[in-house]
């Protein structure tokens, strides 16, 4: 094969599509959009996956693309081979190209073979191809491939192998499309063996070894299978494929792995440069120095497509990938952060491609030296303590690490469960996962809620296509579905062209009745990007008349689908009927209210930017008619100063009353400009860019669909409510404009006013006077609490002439005045120092119950004395009970009337204890 580059070979992949009429399309993000169902990309067919199931229309028949894909599911047998296999990887980039019905098997072989051998020269002796024959005998061999492969191409006959179900045919899911493959291998020679000595080994297409390597597969997606398990053809077939680049370079390189290949080793060399290795040390070290580098490459990726660590879902595979390789960093001799010379190098290697990486270089710098301090500091003692727990079960000659203490790892010290079994199993231990996961569920019992992927219910969207497709069929609806001009209009006049009441289709509604609308066209804003669904009203009018013959209150919007709008609400007026003639109507105030909020995050985020710094991006926004919450990534709290610069700089631009400027470009072009694009966002070919200020030199440039004013003076005032945490390295603001606004600042100086006037001075004096009261309050309340403890000497002084003498020993009992059990233990205490040998029981009515407290002091508790015991007597009167140390001890009780008989028990009781009164 011809010797290339990596970004040789993924351009000339794409540029050989494009000459066969392909669209390239940009890789969707990492995140997927739209599919709870799914954690991370995982394969190129992921962003196509609605147009497979029927439910979106392509951009093009044929696209092809370069996707970013991660394969991580989090069980530590995928992640052990990553390092040691010379092709398996947590982040890989596949190659694909797409038909969605248009060519079929012929092309897609063909074009395959083309470009394989053609215009990479691979060698054809070396290549081998696979068809799906039924290793379960229930589906037809796939004979049209096998034919094709004949005539389509001079691939030796021998190399055309049959192969079944387990490499040769593939499916979305238990349901959906499904259909066989073919793939592409390439045989590496005996030298690539890895089982080379051992007995029995046969290198095969297919094999247990690392000789034969399947560089592409593709995919004929020919059937549908139902619930029923029945497979039937679709009427419409697509072609699937997937090339590994990583695979592929390396044979182009003539390189024994992946690691190998320019993709990878400017990045293995930066660690070795960090780390001052010898060549000699460097390969001693191979297998950590890859596995940094390939946790390096998706550490990267996922916080450039704005995932965060964190402890639920991808934000916790972020986690787990980023401390698995700090830790391998840490083996090799990293004694300091270095995962974000790592990002570096990999933003070299893969930023000319993945533009984005080049953009947001600072956020992930950032993010990434953020959780490597973070688990640094707790690292070393966490390994600590998991060596102790080991040394402990291995002197018990144990194998197992309670699942208890695994949790206590990830609770106190941030360790993954996969750290701890990956670190366990270097040493043959294993995890109680179960006895972990009980531990986790307990805590997240008691407090946190657990984000879950919840699986969409493809059942309820059935119906909706099902009604999309209808209203096209009939004419009501063109090839786009319903028109969507909430960009343009806040009302218009359109027509009813269906109404489900209980998801089922009805022609007609009554007074109450709670439905879904679907109008020809539609003026309502549905929920995205933040921005909340206008509401409003959808009427019939009679010629000339004020009044609606029906009305419906319009409380949510949805897009179940593409192209289908629905209207949410209740019929308050009259009977609605399908084929009405309607004026749909958004509350316009709302709207306004919620285009001053979305105008004014626009600015926010640009303010932030420029007094913060770069790094601020938008991490999350909601837009609302009430107010706006915006998040952003800042590692550290804002001072006072900050968030008074950038709410001072808002208004500033909101008085400059710049112009709003709305344009439609391409997405390339947008983003060359300066435009900012926000993480998660599926952006098409075509974007809206929203351009606030002097075109030249604009203030603020985004892509967004969102509504917003025309001129940004018509926000009227911004003010910042809250500033706060809402996790790593992320902040929020919220903050209300225009109407809100000035009725918070309006309130706000009404109870000035009110102060004022109550203060007897002027608003502006509020301040002083507030002070001086509190002075003079403070200087009160100690003049106060001096009487009362004066007081209470004065009464102290009187308890003590109570004393009595009984059988030669002093005993005071007395009840006082206290305010609580404390002063009452406290007056005890100077009852005992003023008497010197002596038995106290003090009580005092606290709350309305009675309180005691009893001491006894040492050389007459050596004379049988005791404290504990002689409460516990004298608070059975009062209903009560206690005890104590035999020096000191206290009681309550319910019945506050019997406090005195109680107290004049005490000398009756002592004088049994210490004998009868002489004489
Ligand atoms: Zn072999
Ligand atoms: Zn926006």
């Amino acid at each position: 094969m011809k010797r290339m580059t990596g970004a040789e070979i993924r351009q000339s992949f794409l540029d050989f599509f494009v000459s066969k009429d392909h669209l390239i399309v940009p890789s969707a993000s990492l995140v997927p959009v739209g599919d709870p169902t799914l954690l991370l990309t995982n394969a190129g067919m992921n962003q196509f996956k609605n147009i497979f199931l029927g439910l979106e229309e392509p951009r093009a028949r044929r696209v092809t693309d370069a996707q970013k894909c991660m394969r991580v599911s989090g069980h530590l047998n995928d992640l052990e081979e990553v390092g040691i296999s010379p092709y398996h990887h947590t982040f890989f980039e596949m190659m694909g190209n797409w038909s969605f019905g248009d060519y079929y098997k012929r092309e897609a072989i063909a074009w395959a073979w083309e470009l394989v051998t053609s215009a990479w020269g691979m060698d054809k002796a070396l290549l081998w191809a696979t068809v799906f024959e039924d290793d379960q005998g229930t589906l037809p061999l796939d004979e049209e491939a096998l034919t094709h492969w004949r005539s389509e191409t001079d691939i030796a006959r021998d190399h055309i192998l049959l192969s079944g179900r387990k490499d040769n045919f593939w499916s979305m899911g238990p349901t959906g499309p499904c259909g066989p493959c073919s793939e592409i291998h390439y045989d590496r020679g005996p030298e690539h063996c890895n089982k080379a000595g051992e007995p029995g080994h046969v290198c095969r297409v297919n094999g247990d070894c690392t000789r034969y390597l399947e560089i592409w597969n593709l995919v004929f997606i020919q059937y549908n299978r139902d619930a029923d398990a029945e497979l039937r053809e679709l009427p419409a077939k697509h072609i699937d494929t997937g090339l590994g680049l990583d695979r592929v370079t390396a044979i182009s390189q003539g390189v024994p792995a992946n690691y190998d290949t320019d993709l990878f080793m400017p990045i293995l060399r930066r660690i070795q440069e960090l780390l001052g290795h010898s060549d000699e040390e460097a390969a001693q070290n191979r297998t950590s120095y890859r596995i940094i580098a390939d946790h390096g490459r998706s550490v990267t990726f996922l916080v450039g497509d704005g995932v965060i660590p964190g402890n639920e879902g991808r934000n916790y595979v972020l986690r787990m990938i980023l401390r698995r390789a700090a830790r391998f960093g840490r083996k090799v001799g990293f004694t300091e952060p270095f995962l974000g010379e790592v990002a570096k190098a990999v933003i070299e290697v893969m930023g000319g491609h993945y533009t984005d990486l080049r953009l947001r270089r600072d956020f992930i710098l950032n993010v990434i030296r953020q959780e490597e301090e973070r688990f640094q500091r707790t690292l070393g003692v966490g390994l600590a303590l998991l060596d102790e727990i080991m040394a402990g079960l291995e002197e018990r000659g144990e194998k197992t690490i309670p699942g208890g203490e695994a949790f206590r790892l990830y609770d106190t010290f941030g360790f993954p469960l996969d750290l701890t079994k990956d670190v366990g199993a270097e040493r043959g231990f294993s995890v109680d996962e179960t006895g972990f996961k009980a531990a986790l569920e307990e805590q997240r019992a008691r407090g946190r809620a657990m984000q879950q992927f919840v699986s969409t219910d493809g059942k309820e969207l059935e119906g909706y296509v099902r009604l999309l497709e209808a209203l096209k069929a009939q004419g009501g609806l063109g090839p786009d579905g319903v028109e969507y001009l909430s960009r343009d209009a806040a009302e218009l006049e359109t027509v009813v062209l269906a109404m489900l009441r209980d998801g089922q289709p009805v022609t007609q509604a009554s007074e109450g009745d709670q439905m879904e609308v679907v109008l020809a066209a539609s003026p309502f804003y549905v929920e995205s990007g933040g921005q909340v669904s206008d509401t409003g009203t959808i009427a019939r009018y009679n010629q000339g008349e004020q009044d609606p013959r029906w009305e419906i209150q319009v409380s949510e919007m949805r897009q179940p689908v593409p192209g289908l709008i629905v209207h949410v609400g209740q019929v308050t007026v009259g009977r609605p009927q399908v084929g009405d003639p309607v004026w749909a109507q958004v509350d316009a105030e709302r709207r306004m209210d919620i285009a001053r909020n979305h105008t004014a995050t626009h600015l926010l985020h640009s303010e932030l930017r420029y007094i913060l710094g770069e790094h601020v991006q938008q991490a999350g926004s909601l837009v609302t008619p009430d107010r706006l919450r915006f998040d952003f990534t800042h590692g550290v709290m804002m001072t006072q100063e900050e968030l008074d610069a950038v709410e001072q700089s808002v208004n500033d631009a909101i008085l400059a009353s710049y112009p709003l400027e709305v344009t439609h470009t391409s997405y390339k072009e947008a983003v060359a400009a300066g435009a900012m694009a926000l993480f998660g966002e599926k952006y098409g070919d075509q974007v809206r860019v929203i351009r606030i200020g002097d075109p030249g030199e604009p203030f603020s440039q985004e892509l967004c669909g969102g509504t917003h004013v025309y001129q940004t003076g018509e926000i009227g005032l911004f003010r910042i409510v809250s500033e706060g945490s809402v996790g790593a390295g992320v902040r929020r603001i919220e903050a209300v404009t225009g109407r809100t606004a000035f009725q918070l600042v309006q309130k706000r100086l009404n109870v000035l006013d009110t102060a004022a006037t109550h203060l007897g001075c002027p608003p502006e004096e509020v301040e002083r006077a507030v002070l001086r009261l509190m002075g003079e309050l403070h200087d009160q309340q100690k003049e106060n609490a001096d009487l009362r403890r004066g007081m209470a000497r004065l009464e102290f002084e009187a308890v003590l002439l109570g004393v009595q003498e009984v059988a030669g020993v002093k005993v005071l009992a007395a009840q006082v005045q206290a305010a609580d059990m404390e002063t009452l233990r406290e007056m005890t205490d100077w009852c005992r120092t003023r008497l010197g040998s002596v038995v106290i029981v003090l009580g005092a009515v606290v709350d309305g119950k009675p309180n005691l407290v009893a001491a006894v002091t040492p050389d007459l508790v050596e004379r049988g004395l005791r404290a504990g015991a002689l409460i516990q007597q004298v608070a059975q009167v009062v209903g009560g009970g206690g005890g104590g140390r035999p020096t000191l001890a206290q009681a309550g009780g319910r019945d506050a009337s019997r406090l005195a008989e109680a107290l004049a028990l005490v000398p009756k009781l002592v004088e049994q204890i210490v004998g009868p009164v002489d004489g």
